[in-house]
């Protein structure tokens, strides 16, 4: 089955009892059952069913068996957000005087948990660039997973999967990748060797901007060493799905940072359309790249997809001939890049990316308004940097509206 076909009928059948074609939103909180001994069955793990929505529910389960098979892992738990996918997927197999050893260029929400697990004695060192001997450099025995992002965001950085997965498991730590910003259309990290792969689908999987909702996929092929992760010794009898097994009865049920089924429905409904979305999404933002790098007004453009870039090869080759919908610019001022942003006509001026209509921030009076100079300039939200998400405009309204904003300045 193709990346399409699979979108939407990949480990997914209409509604067994109504014949419907989207799985219901089964707006519950919990399950009945005939008798006790079913109920106690259940509970146990002994049978299957639902209990109650914060452990599962039929809505979330659909959704995570299609994003599973869709990411080729064995299994997926869906959240309440993006950040909350990030946290369990970490947390689960984290101890007090553990270390991470992350890329650099992460989203700014997962850098600030990064420093909140300090606080639980969690350590987190960052490699200097995207080589692997920086990588390499950070890890000692105290070190309990390599987290990434596909695509860095403000940075645009990629780095190699593959040979990060090969680092990792010469170190027998995990590799956990955020796949969010290029989503599965573009790269499916467990077929690079990434062992467990997370997603804020509030972004390209919603698509239209309507829900929160963040989702954790597991390869289940890592083999724990109980040594380092004691903590999954308990659930060595769920095999391939131990895992799964322990975020689901510990850190997932206790935090309760469920997905609503009402907001896993709206992800259902965009996931569908990933493939059709993104391919436009990305056609967009490169012919936008490529008219903004010939504007005599903007400094540097930040696009994998141009040839000079230099992720461009390493993008091209993991990211199969695509390179996002994400680009930067640069306007040589804080001034010259609130200009900009006040002239466009389309581009809505917010906080987030993946939505259907181009979207534009200055980060580093936002998302990274409370960092220091120091963090902003390491995770590339430069004082003159404008971020755009594009969207599915026409192409030449979004052309014809940036130049005119840009001869503003
Ligand atoms: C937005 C985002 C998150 C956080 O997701 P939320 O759904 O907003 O909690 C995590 N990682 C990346 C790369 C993101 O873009």
């Amino acid at each position: 089955m193709r990346f399409n076909t699979k979108l939407l009928y990949g480990n997914f059948e209409p509604d067994e009892k109504t014949g419907a074609t989207l799985t219901p939103i089964y707006q519950t909180t919990s399950f009945q059952h005939k008798t006790a001994e079913e109920l106690e069955g259940i509970f146990r793990g002994n049978m299957p069913g639902y209990i109650y929505t914060r452990i599962n529910n039929p809505t979330i389960d659909s959704f995570e068996r299609r994003i599973a098979h869709i990411e080729d892992g064995v299994g997926a738990l869906a959240c309440a957000s993006g950040m909350a996918a990030v946290s369990l997927a970490v947390m689960n197999i984290l101890r007090s005087g553990d270390e991470i050893v992350s890329g650099r260029g992460i989203f700014g929400g997962t850098f600030s948990l990064f420093k909140s697990l300090e606080e639980f004695g969690v350590l987190t060192k960052y490699a200097s660039d995207n080589q692997i001997e920086s990588f390499e450099r950070c890890i000692n025995d105290k070190t309990r997973l390599i987290f990434i992002e596909t695509l860095g965001n403000p940075k645009l950085d990629v780095p190699d999967i593959q040979e990060l997965s090969i680092l990792a498991h010469k170190h027998c730590i995990p590799l956990i990748v955020d796949n969010t910003v290029t989503t599965p259309y573009l790269v499916r990290p467990i077929e690079f060797g990434a062992d467990i792969v997370v997603h804020s689908t509030s972004k390209y999987i919603n698509g239209s901007g309507s829900s929160i909702g963040g989702i954790i996929v597991d390869s289940g092929k890592f083999k724990w060493g109980f040594d380092k992760y004691p903590g999954l010794k308990e659930f060595k009898k769920f095999g391939i799905f131990s895992y799964l097994a322990k975020l689901r009865k510990g850190l997932f049920k206790d935090f309760g940072a469920c997905i609503s089924p009402f907001n896993v429905y709206l992800n259902s409904i965009g996931l569908e359309t990933l493939g059709l979305r993104m391919d436009r999404l990305c056609t967009n933002a490169d012919r936008l790249a490529h008219s903004l790098a010939a504007n005599s007004k903007v400094k540097t453009v930040n696009y994998p997809g141009l040839k000079d870039n230099p992720y461009h090869e390493l993008a091209k080759r993991q990211f199969n001939n695509k390179y996002g919908a994400i680009l930067t610019i640069r306007v040589g001022s804080k001034e010259n890049a609130f200009r900009v942003i006040n002239s466009l006509t389309y581009a809505a001026n917010l906080a987030n990316i993946g939505d259907v209509r181009t979207l534009v921030i200055h980060p580093a009076s936002t998302i990274y308004a409370t960092n220091t100079i120091e963090e902003k300039e390491r995770m590339g939200a430069y004082e003159d940097l404008i971020r755009i998400s594009v969207g599915l405009e026409d192409i030449e309204d979004l052309l014809a509206d940036f130049d005119l904003a840009l001869e503003q300045i």
